[in-house]
Parts: structure tokens; C-alpha cells; sequence
């Protein structure tokens, strides 16, 4: 595995690995939280100005935010996302997903932090290659003195079947190694995008997903400690939020996460536009306060305009082949 690019951002660094045996390029990348309270907020995500953005870092000792790639490109081809851009080429062993870990913690030699977040979110679906991932998961409690790990595994939940696992079967082993190996201390996220089943099926890319009924009746006679159930809503405008069908889940155990659409060629290619940024957050916060009535936990967030152009999953990529050529 080989460095061949690097974009530095004001919060952080998205690099371009390229696999020799597989000639497919994979992205992983490491940010600090950009941290800002109350009327500023906008001001300083819409700064163009890098210092402003560095100013209100959260130190990386309290939180280090990572991605890795769990796939060659994807076998998906959602609407928003840059990814289906990029040859696909397959999972990624157990081997490669790790490297990925080691890389980014050989970047900061000797830190230590309170909280590494690592989402195995960046290129592909990680249920489709749920062993490897899980089992790279599983050794992250073991890995490193002085950095305590919070995994993410964030899906679209398809309806599949991997080995003889059906997709309940994959989430199960999922909850398994968050309940058993971390303490209820993995994130799970789960993409939503919209509450109505047609649109979700259509930003998936016609993809087979699980529908929200179905992740609710799954979740009902779960244990679900320390780290809720998460449920992303990525707000496009128009896409539908309709408050009634959240009203199945449970907020003890689900929290509610609105984040932009954020730009990319081929969601602009494909016509979508999202309901608020960087600009204007505050629309976004008030749907959060809306659904807060409800009971829920609910966390908003954008990235800074500064940052947006690199940010999405394999962009970077793309960027780079398009350079290539
Ligand atoms: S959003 Fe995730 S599942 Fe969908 S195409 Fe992108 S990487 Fe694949």
C-alpha cells in the first residue's frame, strides 16, 4: 500500500492509498472536530480563512476522528455519493483494512486520546465485507496504548446475504462485538436519508434496503448499551422528514443525525440539492429542536465551506484519476 496523495484541509488530511497487487486506489482520512457554540457558528464554517477553522479545533488528544475504506469503490451506486465513480474492485482483506489504521496512527506518532473514532465508512459497504471489518474492529481494543478506539460501522443495510448470512444475521454479529468485545461503545450508524421508501430506494441507487419498519421490529428485543442505534438523515431538499414514522423508534435507544448534503459532481449530476450547509445551519438545528419534542437525541452538523470541496467519500479519488488522465 502506497501514499500517492495527500489534500490537506485546515481541520485535518484526506489521503489517497494505492493498492500495487489489486492497481485500485483506496482513500482514509484524519480530522479534528471543529467546535463552535451558539451565533458564530456560521461565521466561522463559512470562513474561507484556514486560521479561523484552526482556531476552533478540538484538541486531538480528546478527539482524533478517522475513516478507512472497506472496499475497493463500492458495489453501491447511491445518487449523493462520489464513490460509484471509481472502478470497483472488491473488499478489502482484513490485512489491508488494518494497514489503513496503522497508516493513520503513523501520522501522529506518540499521541495519545481519549477518543479515536474510526468510522469504516469512507469507500463501501461495510456489511458486504462484515467479517474482515469486524474482525479489524475487534483487535482496535487491543491495539494501542493510550488511544481508546470508538469504531463506527455505518450501512445502508441491504437485504443481502453473505456466506448464508442473511443481512439480520451480519447485524447480529455487529451488536455482538459492540455489546461483548466494546462495551456498547461502537457506533452504528444507519443511513436513512429520507422517511418515504421510494425516495430511499432512490437515492440508494435502487438499492434493496431495509426499510425503516424493518430496522425498527429488528431493534425491538435488542440490548443496547452505552453508544445508541444511530439514524442518518443526510438532508436533501425535498427529500422526505416525516416526523409521525420516526415516531416508531424508540428514543432510548436511537438518536437522530442531520447533516447536509454536501456537494459532489455526481450528486449535482443527478440533480440534488441540499435543504441547508454551512450557511444556513440554523434550519437544520430547528428541524433538530422539532424532533428533540419528540424525545430524541438528536445531533446536527456540517462541515465548513472551506472544506466541503475534498470532504465527501472519493472525491479525492476522483479528483486525482480525472489528473491522471
Ligand atoms: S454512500 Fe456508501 S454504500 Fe452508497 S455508494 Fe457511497 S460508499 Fe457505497
Amino acid at each position: 500500500m502506497k501514499l500517492v496523495h495527500t489534500q490537506n484541509l485546515p481541520s485535518g488530511n484526506i489521503y489517497v492509498l494505492y493498492d500495487e497487487q489489486k492497481d485500485a486506489y483506496i482513500e482514509c482520512t484524519s480530522m479534528q472536530d471543529v467546535t463552535v457554540e451558539g451565533k458564530s457558528h456560521t461565521e466561522v464554517r463559512e470562513s474561507l480563512d484556514p486560521n479561523v477553522i484552526q482556531k476552533h479545533l478540538k484538541p486531538i488528544e480528546e478527539k482524533w476522528l478517522m475513516t478507512v475504506s472497506t472496499q475497493y469503490g463500492c458495489a453501491y451506486k447511491c445518487m449523493f455519493c462520489q464513490v460509484p465513480s471509481i472502478p470497483f474492485k472488491g473488499n478489502l482483506s482484513e490485512e489491508a483494512i488494518m494497514k489503513q489504521v496503522i497508516f493513520l496512527l503513523s501520522q501522529k506518532p506518540g499521541i495519545k486520546t481519549l477518543k479515536a473514532k474510526i468510522g469504516f465508512a469512507r469507500m463501501g459497504e461495510p456489511t458486504l465485507n462484515y467479517k474482515n471489518v469486524l474482525n479489524v474492529i475487534e483487535k482496535l481494543k487491543y491495539l494501542k496504548d493510550g488511544i481508546r478506539f470508538l469504531p463506527c460501522f455505518n450501512s445502508i443495510l441491504p437485504k443481502i446475504n453473505v456466506e448464508g448470512k442473511y443481512i439480520y444475521e451480519i447485524m447480529d454479529e455487529v451488536l455482538r462485538v459492540k455489546e461483548e468485545v466494546h462495551n456498547g461503545f461502537l457506533h452504528f450508524q444507519i443511513s436513512c436519508n429520507s422517511t418515504n421508501e421510494e425516495e430511499r430506494k432512490y437515492l440508494f441507487g435502487g438499492a434493496n434496503v431495509l426499510t425503516l419498519e424493518e430496522i425498527n421490529n429488528y431493534f425491538k428485543d435488542k440490548k443496547i448499551t452505552n453508544r445508541t442505534i444511530t439514524l442518518n438523515f443526510i438532508m436533501g431538499d425535498g427529500w422526505e422528514l416525516n416526523y409521525d414514522k420516526l415516531k416508531i423508534f424508540d428514543p432510548s435507544k436511537f438518536t437522530i443525525k442531520l447533516i447536509p448534503l454536501n456537494q459532489t459532481d455526481r450528486g449535482k449530476q443527478n440533480g440534488l440539492k441540499t435543504y441547508a450547509n454551512y450557511s444556513n445551519l440554523e434550519k437544520l438545528e430547528r428541524k433538530g429542536y422539532e424532533l428533540k419534542q419528540l424525545g430524541f437525541n438528536v445531533v446536527t452538523d456540517a462541515v465548513a465551506k472551506c472544506e466541503e470541496a475534498g470532504l465527501c467519500c472519493g472525491q479525492l479519488i476522483h479528483i486525482y484519476l480525472n489528473n491522471l488522465k
